[in-house]
């Protein structure tokens, strides 16, 4: 079959599901509301949730999640590769001891290889990522199921298209339709860390996809052209996940000097963004996260904090890549500088080594063993240089 008309039975097929036949194993319509919760629909999935809800990305921890659960917390977004497998594990154990399966949506996402030259998926295995094959996205699903206990996901996303090329990639796009088609995950999406207003055009575009998990945050340069792609996707019934909320402002710095609700609550003032997945590491952050909902309007301090903290930018990588051409080596400067965001700013090595291991040895941290100097400019005052010293201190691997 063509691609052209696989789509456009594919797309049919998603918009008979999504909006006439009743949706399968919903589960909020027997939920009563909980008043102390904001709830926002996603899109044509119909699935309510909250404003807040959970990335299970840095945190394993089952009396966490258990705690979001009773709090009536019901969307958890983890990954493949979050905590190496471990998130999956926890999140699976936890609902199958609660019983709480089906009151509870799961999202989780598949990493394939990307060539780093060309910004486009690649067949070929890149680092430790298997190539982006429709044989390793199953065999990835059906690991992701297998440690998640259940025989679907609610959202299964491409994880991090970076450009539309990516979005529209046949065989990563195929395979996602199909898994829908087969009932192992009953919505799709991608999710986008670079030209993030692209993805989302591009996905909204593609017609196959239902949700968009985008980074967004007060302190990103584009965060205008953004806004204005979230809200083509909102006009269109794309559900937006917002991810990265914080810009990576949680152990940076002075943490006391940087305002988390007022954060959240820049993001949630957008209307298209359906909720927000704050990596949440203990019961202190989930309570104060979960305070956003008593007022999502941002008080006159808050929108002081946002305007500073916006000129300051914090120490937030742009993921602008005018840093890529400066180096010798051709260095993935920007995931470099994810990975110490993971590792400074969220206290998560695990991933930070996880992202690290995704990169080919010659565009990747190993690239920067031999040289004793960076020379690399930030265009937003970031000090590579120092940052590459500390992922290789940390890393030994990579030392
Ligand atoms: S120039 Fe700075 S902000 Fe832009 S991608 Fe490189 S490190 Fe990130
Ligand atoms: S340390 Fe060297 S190889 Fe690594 S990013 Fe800097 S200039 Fe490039």
């Amino acid at each position: 079959m063509e691609r052209r008309e696989f789509l456009l039975k594919s797309a049919a097929g998603v918009f008979t599901t999504s909006l006439a036949a009743p949706l399968p194993r919903m589960a909020t319509e027997e939920k009563q509301d909980n008043p102390k919760i904001i709830y926002r629909v996603m899109g044509r999935t119909g699935l309510k949730v909250p404003v807040l809800s959970f990335g299970v990305m840095n945190t394993d921890s089952p009396e966490l999640l258990k705690k979001a659960l009773e709090m009536g917390l019901n969307h958890l977004d983890t990954a493949n590769g979050y905590l190496r497998g471990n998130s999956e594990t926890s999140i699976g154990r936890v609902l199958k001891e609660t019983g709480m399966r089906d009151k509870v949506y799961v999202a989780t996402k598949i990493f394939l290889a990307r060539d780093w030259n060309t910004g486009k998926f690649t067949l070929e295995d890149g680092g430790r990522a298997p190539g982006a094959t429709a044989e390793n996205f199953n065999r990835l699903l059906e690991q992701s199921l297998g440690r998640l206990q259940s025989d679907h996901a609610d959202i299964l996303y491409v994880h991090a298209c970076d450009n539309a090329d990516m979005v529209n990639f046949e065989t990563t796009l195929n395979a996602a339709v199909k898994a829908k088609e087969a009932g192992k995950t009953r919505f799709i999406g991608v999710s986008a860390h670079s030209k993030v207003a692209e993805v989302i055009r591009a996905a909204v575009d593609a017609r196959v996809y239902d949700v968009v998990e985008a980074a967004f945050n007060f302190q990103r340069d584009d965060r205008e052209e953004v806004a204005q792609a979230i809200a083509y996707a909102k006009e269109n019934g794309v559900a937006i996940v917002a991810m990265k909320t914080q810009g990576g402002a949680r152990r940076e710095g002075d943490p006391a000097a940087f305002n988390h609700k007022a954060a959240l609550k820049w993001v949630l003032s957008h209307e298209g963004v359906s909720t927000t997945i704050p990596g949440m590491t203990t019961f202190e952050q989930l309570a104060l996260n979960y305070s956003v909902m008593a007022d999502l309007n941002l008080t006159d301090e808050e929108k002081k904090a946002v305007k500073l903290s916006s000129a300051g930018k914090g120490g937030f990588c742009q993921d602008c890549r005018a840093c890529v051409s400066q180096c010798p080596k051709g260095v993935e400067i920007p995931n470099l500088m994810r990975a110490y965001l993971y590792s400074e700013g969220y206290g998560n090595p695990s991933h930070a080594e996880w992202t690290l291991d995704t990169l080919p040895a010659e565009h990747g941290l190993l690239a920067c063993r031999e040289c004793s100097a960076c020379s690399v400019q930030c265009r937003n005052g970031l000090n590579i240089g120092s940052r590459v010293k500390k992922l290789k201190q940390q890393f030994s691997l990579y030392a």
